[in-house]
């Protein structure tokens, strides 16, 4: 039943074959609803099979050469390269993301974080603390069984993400892609059994939050990597700490975009635009608090209206589509309330928050997820829209007199995920961005994150960092070895 066939969890470099004891739900495509495919949940036996397997798999690993891991990992890179127009169609049948996006950034960026990690797979070393005779030198070591947990707006981006350090570091790997979204991750098993990983160093595990939880309470499983929401993030954090888990927690955002009266305004609407519509607006580090200097407001607005009203919404696997479908109608509803709640609070609705009128030879749309890029303006800090994450193509624009004052307010969340700052004075560029409390911010840009560049959040936004060589320190551990050349030293006759 559905566009695909029915799915197992990937385990030991193979699919499970059908079971009858599993739980079995289904995908929908959320551009039309249609069912997608049905899912056989991992049950407690898989997991442990998976766990069995994942130690198998680490002791053969952990043990290559770097050099040769990244042997492996680059040819992962190039099959997925190699197939980024049917891996970009099924990222868009689970997400309901326009295929433009999924063909240039979500398969791509994936196939460059192996690429990036599989490079760095050989240069991984220790270092030597000369002491006159003796010496200490220290291992970067692999952790051992490292879990991912995935979100669903960019899955095969966030199991790439996760996959490609902790492969490269020696370590092995069960992945457990969000419930909505798991086809791409059990291909990028595939991808990784064809490229010659051995069997069990990286396992997908189909299922809910509860196969989650399970990964999280598994003693034998040494760190947890999540990307998802903020109460998800402190509840593995809180279950974690019953086995110590290593932590990695890539969690949500309501980001401040800063718009000075010098900067450029055209660069600084398109920077808006993509900030906030890019995947329908379900992107983590969004700048969805648009502050914008009050004598450059309304220019500004007229410039973002009319750039917002040409985006085209429509079907996703059309190439010339800006706008997709949410992830799926329950979203929608969530997003929907938010959009009366910004009405009612005194927000001015300048565009959009309706859902799309579709005609009739577009019908199948009319039970997707779609909802019209909105923007707001004359918002205050106070209002929900400007206080909460909604995940959806939703902006806030609010208003500023000085430098100060923007600087306090763009702070005033419990969210540090990004900031953005646009302005052709150098110098406050790097002054405004120091102060910002933030994890990853950009200056006249938003939303570039290269696989160089450490990514992750201040304050309720998470904890540690991946990309980048900062990714290195996460997924390894460091043994010191103190090394005597002499004799020992004791004061004991
Ligand atoms: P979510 O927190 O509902 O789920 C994320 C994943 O965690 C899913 O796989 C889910 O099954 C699992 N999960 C949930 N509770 C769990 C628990 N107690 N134990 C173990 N696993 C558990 O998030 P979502 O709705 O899939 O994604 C949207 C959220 O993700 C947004 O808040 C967004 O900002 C955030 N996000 C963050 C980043 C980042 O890099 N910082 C990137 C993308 C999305």
């Amino acid at each position: 039943m559905g566009i695909f066939k029915r799915q197992t969890s990937f385990i030991n470099g193979k699919f499970l074959p059908s079971s009858s004891k599993r739980n079995v739900v289904t995908t929908s495509y959320p551009a039309t609803g249609e069912i997608l495919c049905e899912l056989e949940e991992a049950n407690l036996e898989d997991i442990a099979y998976a766990v069995e397997s994942a130690e198998k798999g680490f002791r053969i690993w952990s043990k290559m050469k770097g050099a040769e891991r990244g042997r492996i990992l680059l040819r992962a890179a190039h099959l997925l390269r190699e197939r980024v127009n049917s891996l970009a169609e099924i990222e868009v049948y689970d997400t309901g993301k326009p295929i433009s996006e999924a063909v240039s950034v979500d398969i791509p960026s994936a196939a460059e974080a192996i690429e990036y990690f599989a490079g760095l797979a050989s240069s991984l070393h220790g270092d030597h603390f000369d002491l006159g005779k003796s010496f200490v030198y220290t291992r970067r070591e692999p952790i051992g069984i490292c879990a991912g947990i995935g979100a669903w707006n960019y899955p095969l981006q966030i199991a790439s993400w996760k996959a490609a350090p902790a492969l490269a570091c020696g370590n092995a790997m069960i992945f457990k892609p969000s419930e909505l979204t798991p086809l791409t991750a059990l291909k990028l098993g595939e991808i990784f059994t064809e490229a010659g990983v051995p069997d069990g160093v990286f396992n997908v595990l189909v299922g809910g939050r509860e196969v989650g939880k399970e990964l999280v309470r598994h003693k034998k499983i040494s760190k947890i990597s999540i990307t998802g929401s903020v109460p998800s993030g402190k509840a593995i954090m809180a279950e974690g700490a019953a086995t110590l888990k290593k932590i990695t927690l890539e969690l949500g955002g309501k980001s401040p975009l800063i718009i000075f009266d010098d900067a450029k305004l055209d660069s600084a609407v398109s920077a808006s635009l993509l900030a906030n519509f890019y995947t329908q607006g379900e992107v983590c580090s969004n700048g969805t608090r648009v502050f914008v200097h009050e004598s450059v407001q309304k220019a500004f607005l007229e410039k973002l209206l009319s750039r917002t009203r040409n985006l085209k919404i429509g079907d996703p696997m059309d190439l010339s589509t800006h706008v997709g479908s949410l992830i799926s109608r329950e979203h929608l509803e969530k997003v929907m309330r938010y959009v009366k709640l910004g009405k009612e609070e005194g927000a001015k609705l300048l565009c959009g928050g309706e859902i799309p009128s579709w005609e009739e030879k577009e019908a199948r749309f009319r039970k997707g997820a779609f909802i019209e890029p909105t923007v707001f303006s004359e918002c205050d800090d106070k209002m929900t829209i400007v206080k909460e994450e909604i995940f959806g193509p939703v902006m806030s624009v609010l208003s500023f007199k000085n430098e100060e004052e923007v600087i306090e307010r763009a702070n005033d969340t419990e969210f540090g995920l990004s900031a953005g700052v646009f302005t052709q004075d150098i110098t406050r560029a790097h002054r405004v961005i120091a102060e910002m409390q933030a994890g990853t911010c950009w200056i006249n840009n938003y939303n570039i994150t290269p696989i160089e560049a450490p990514f992750g959040g201040y304050k309720y936004s998470g904890i540690g960092r991946e990309n980048s060589l900062a990714a290195i320190e996460h997924y390894t551990q460091l043994k010191s070895v103190y090394v005597e050349m002499g004799e020992v030293d004791c004061p004991y006759p």
